[in-house]
């Protein structure tokens, strides 16, 4: 089993699309085995998207990210990382496929409604930001 870190961001926070992104995650075969609301501070949106630092879009995404609360999650299943990629969708929601959360709900490449972990070590260090093990049920 493999376990990966899904946040829905705040444009699905404030569209009250929760229960449909999870529909999404649920039906594609992922668990959901930990799940939060919680209000990011700039401090916390900066340090956890510290990899893009020093590009010109850093600011939105953490004004974006601050804009209310966002759903953190743990989602498991044998291949978890690539299973969630695939049905979040390309960054940008005008390219992504059909059917993908982000073709179907997201506004804009900077409100793009979810997050997923991009490979193994940024999936232990994602999990890690968020959660205490006692949080996760798997
Ligand atoms: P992801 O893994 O698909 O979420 O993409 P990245 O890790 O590369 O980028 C993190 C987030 O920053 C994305 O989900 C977008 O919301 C935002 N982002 C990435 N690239 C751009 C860009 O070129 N312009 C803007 N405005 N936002 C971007």
């Amino acid at each position: 089993m493999q376990r990966t870190l899904s946040i829905l961001k705040p444009d699905a926070t404030s569209r009250n699309i929760i229960g449909k992104v999870n529909d999404h995650i649920e039906n594609a075969g992922l668990k959901i085995i930990a799940q939060k609301m919680i209000r990011l501070t700039p401090e916390n949106a900066g340090e956890f998207y510290a990899e893009h630092k020093g590009k010109p879009f850093f600011p939105n995404i953490v004004e974006k990210m601050t804009a209310g609360p966002v759903v953190v999650q743990v989602l498991e299943a044998p291949d978890a990382i690539a299973a969630y990629r695939k049905i979040m969708g390309a960054t940008n929601p005008a390219v992504a496929d059909e059917g993908t959360i982000r073709k179907t709900f997201a506004l804009s490449i900077d409100q793009n409604t979810v997050h997923g972990s991009d490979s193994p070590e940024s999936a232990k260090r994602e999990i890690n930001f968020f959660f205490n093990e006692i949080e996760i049920v798997g």
